[in-house]
């Protein structure tokens, strides 16, 4: 087989066999394939597109290519979330505890921030003594004791994606429904979750910009996934604005807190129930519904928030930080960003304020970069609410004063106001299954 002719095969728009996609898979993973044949391979079909058979294969195909996750000792209790990446997303930390409480099992490998988007491992990492990395066996066992472990990515989970991802990501072939579906799918593959909810954001904030390109996604993705025995549900959520408050790692660890406190009834509590009422009703079979009682008890019983201690704890942090959110990082520079203006706020641009978070420390502009886990925003206004000159928009916190100027005018550039009230806007538009 060579791979000059299934490049030309799919550059001429026919489908692949099995045998195509594993020779492609496994030859580029092994470095037996050079980056210039894979980039046109990808090229291709990010022009003609894959059948549903070949994004099954690829999906596999990619999956198998390094170590996977054996959680078949727990049957059908295992649940995994995935959320396309968004800005202020701190999902993870508060339907974890909720889902382990009501009898799930939560194994989590999660990725780091880069760019306008956090990342769930950072987030965990600001809470003091936090281990993200545990072996297979401590994972498994925890996951067994308490009932949720969250990680980040393992050495060689999906060695295939890496590559491609890298590769994708230098050669404009990202945004490719069957690409992303298969880079996706195969890391929830290997994870080993037998149910698996997926969180697939829409709007300015996230990768999806329209709605209609997020269904396309998310259709896809539970196709693929039940095609290879997954249960799989995905829930359309707005990313035209950060997802609660609190945009920076601490940040957010405290926002989340508040929520499984149930001190905080809003539009990230919102998602969140919808969330775990989904892992619920997958893991136990049973009706959405239902499982959105049991998920608003958990959090008004105080059950899901001993739940997070108690994770938090099995990881290697102190679980007083929970309780005395004091003793989280907090920024020695909090500075409040004013209106200059009156008028409603019709418009904000998630990817901007991302930006500005990114900018006061809390992401990274490159791989190498350190976060300052004190470093953030915290919203005070958002898209419909009236202002008048004076009031404070937003506070930007940091431990470096110097990235305050370039932070507050990104900050600005992300709003936009008007005399009248925008359109309200639905949070979640459609779950599909
Ligand atoms: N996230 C992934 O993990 N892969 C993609 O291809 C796009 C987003």
């Amino acid at each position: 087989m060579r791979m000059y002719d299934i490049i030309q095969k799919k550059r001429d728009g026919f489908e692949l066999s099995d045998n195509e996609i594993k020779f492609f898979i496994n030859g580029y993973t092994k470095g037996k394939i050079p980056d210039y044949q894979a980039s046109a391979l990808c090229m291709a079909i990010f022009f003609r597109g894959m059948s549903e058979a070949e994004t099954v294969t690829l999906t596999k195909c990619m999956a198998e290519s390094g170590d996977q996750l054996d959680l078949s000792r727990f049957g059908t209790l295992t649940a995994d979330k995935h959320s396309t990446g968004g800005v202020g997303d701190k999902t993870t930390l508060i339907v974890a505890p909720v889902v382990a409480c009501l009898g799930g099992i939560v194994t989590k490998m999660s990725g780091r921030g880069l760019g306008h988007t956090g990342g769930t491992v950072d987030k965990l990492e600001s809470i003091p003594g936090y281990r993200t990395s545990l072996s297979e066996e401590e994972f498994i066992s925890q996951a067994e004791a308490v009932g949720v472990a969250v990680i980040g990515q393992t050495g060689n989970l999906t060695p295939a994606d890496k590559k491609l991802y890298a590769l994708r990501d230098v050669t404009a072939t990202v945004d490719s429904i069957p690409l992303i579906t298969a880079s996706i799918m195969s890391k929830k593959l290997a994870a080993g979750s037998k149910n698996i909810v997926l969180d697939v954001k829409y709007g300015s904030g996230a990768f999806m910009k329209t709605k209609e390109d997020a269904v396309k996604l998310a259709e896809n993705m539970v196709k693929i996934g039940k095609g290879c025995g997954r249960n799989v549900t995905a829930v359309l959520t707005n990313m035209e604005v950060p997802l609660g408050s609190n945009i920076g790692n601490a940040l957010e660890v405290k926002e989340a807190i508040n929520v499984l406190r149930g001190r905080q009834d809003d539009e990230l509590a919102r998602v969140c129930i919808v969330l775990a009422s989904e892992m619920i009703a997958q893991v136990r079979g049973i009706d959405s519904k239902d499982a959105e009682a049991l998920v608003t008890d958990a959090i008004e019983d105080g059950a899901a928030f001993e739940k997070m201690k108690e994770w938090v704890s099995a990881q290697g942090a102190d679980p007083k930080c929970l309780c005395d959110t004091e003793l989280l990082p907090s920024a020695p520079v909090i500075y409040p960003v004013l209106s200059d203006t009156d008028g409603y706020i019709t418009k904000t641009d998630a990817h901007l304020i991302g930006t500005a978070a990114m900018i006061l420390g809390a992401g990274r502009a490159s791989k190498e970069d350190k976060i300052d886990f004190s470093a953030g925003i915290v919203m005070e206004k958002k898209p419909g609410d009236c202002v008048k000159k004076g009031d404070v928009l937003c506070r930007l916190h940091t431990s470096d004063v110097s990235k305050i100027p370039a932070a507050e005018q990104t900050f600005r550039s992300a709003l936009c106001f008007g005399a009248e009230p925008p359109e309200k806007q639905e949070l979640i538009y459609r779950i599909i299954k």
